[in-house]
């Protein structure tokens, strides 16, 4: 647990949530500050700040609730969408760094949006980038 992280103590008790589910190691609990109804935020219960600091099998054991909770979610919002949100770091939106996973229900006309600027490759940029990740993973 990490001192002044809101969701260890959330995953603690320490904080009420409104908690969906729970097993020993992973919780998922309404946001506070919902951008649809029933969005869901759901946590390792052991503190990460970010995805690069777990290890596999502890995502896999995290994520592996995501479908059941995801059609639960959908089901009971009445939703004919989701996305699945994970951010990492303050600049792709992290504000609470302890990692989580958003489940957002989507619904036409909800007004949220979700449009991304699509870039380009400069010429070689996507070859290199290739060879750097690639090269990185072996
Ligand atoms: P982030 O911006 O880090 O990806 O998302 C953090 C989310 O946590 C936000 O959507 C925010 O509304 C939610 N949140 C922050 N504090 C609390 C809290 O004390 N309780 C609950 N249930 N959600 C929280
Ligand atoms: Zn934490």
């Amino acid at each position: 647990m990490a001192a002044d992280c809101i969701f260890c103590k959330i995953a603690s008790g320490a904080l009420p949530a409104m908690v969906v589910f729970e097993d020993a190691d992973a919780m998922a609990f309404l946001d506070i500050a919902p951008l649809a109804p029933g969005h869901t935020l759901l946590i390792p219960k052991k503190h990460y700040r970010r995805i690069t600091d777990m290890t596999a099998p502890t995502v896999s054991a995290l994520s592996a609730h995501l479908p059941r909770l995801a059609a639960a979610v959908v089901s009971e919002t009445n939703a004919s969408g989701l996305n699945i949100l994970q951010n990492n770091g303050e600049v792709s939106g992290q504000s609470v760094d302890h990692v989580h996973f958003h489940l957002i229900p989507r619904t036409e006309g909800d007004g949220l949006g979700y449009r991304w600027n699509a870039g380009r490759y400069a010429s070689g940029q996507a070859e290199a980038l290739l060879t750097r990740i690639r090269t990185a993973l072996s």
